[in-house]
């Protein structure tokens, strides 16, 4: 790629770090990958594009290649961006934050029909709660982390599965017990479902409501022990789940 080529890109911001007081450095996520860039202005006074640098804003970029490994922003138009109630909107923050934790043990690539998936889910009105955890369990999986759903993890048996032992990683049957482990069919059910769904098979579906959210729960500290990483704002996301 030559200096001073253009490219015209479409992508969600997952990130903006303000520099010299009204320019940002952003990250947005698009078909191709992630992808930085330096935009100069774009936190003036009146500037039209303060709104696609919001979280999860989706806008279509115009990027020259500069000098350096980054490209700078010419224009940009905005798409869509996160709207609906307080749930609605705290689900986009938490896959905006999502995203951008784990960029970096995952091919961009592969998450970005995902990640344009649960957002046209939450535009139709699909149930937050069930997008937010089905896109957790996919982000896992797609950096390694997923759970065995197929059969036992201990014993490799198919039948008599009863819970899921985080610890172990995967599903237990009834032959073994370990602390810690969620039991319960429906509990099973979520997390079969959230392992196994991929891009043909992803409707936004509806997921029974009291074991999701004992699920989304253990998912989110899982992530957290396997990342190291703490996301933000959680225990308030928690609270508006609960109602
Ligand atoms: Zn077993």
């Amino acid at each position: 790629m030559s200096e001073g080529k253009e490219i015209r890109t479409k992508g969600f911001l997952l990130k903006s770090v303000p520099y010299h007081e009204t320019s940002s450095i952003a990250t947005i996520l698009t078909e191709d990958g992630f992808l930085s860039f330096r935009a100069s202005g774009v936190y003036k006074k009146n500037s039209h594009y303060l709104p696609l640098f919001n979280l999860m804003a989706e806008s279509y970029f115009l990027l020259k290649e500069g000098k350096g490994d980054y490209l700078l922003f010419k224009e940009g138009e905005l798409l869509s961006f996160p709207k609906g109630n307080l749930e609605t909107l705290l689900a986009y923050s938490f896959l905006g934050e999502i995203t951008w934790s784990s960029a970096k043990g995952i091919d961009g690539k592969e998450l970005y029909p995902y990640l344009a998936l649960a957002t046209k889910f939450l535009k139709e009105g699909k149930d937050p709660l069930s997008i937010v955890t089905s896109y957790l369990a996919i982000c896992l999986r797609l950096m390694g982390y997923g759970l065995t759903v197929d059969h036992c993890v201990l014993c490799g048996k198919e039948k008599g599965i009863v819970g899921v032992s985080f610890e172990e990683g995967g599903f237990i049957c009834h032959d073994e017990k370990r602390e810690g482990a969620h039991y319960g069919k429906t509990y099973c059910q979520v997390a079969y479902f959230t392992f196994k769904v991929d891009k043909s098979t992803w409707t936004g579906q509806n997921l029974p409501r009291e074991d999701t959210l004992l699920y989304f729960k253990d998912l989110t500290s899982y992530y957290t022990e396997q990342l190291g990483k703490k996301i933000e704002g959680l225990s308030m996301f928690f609270d508006v789940l609960k109602g």
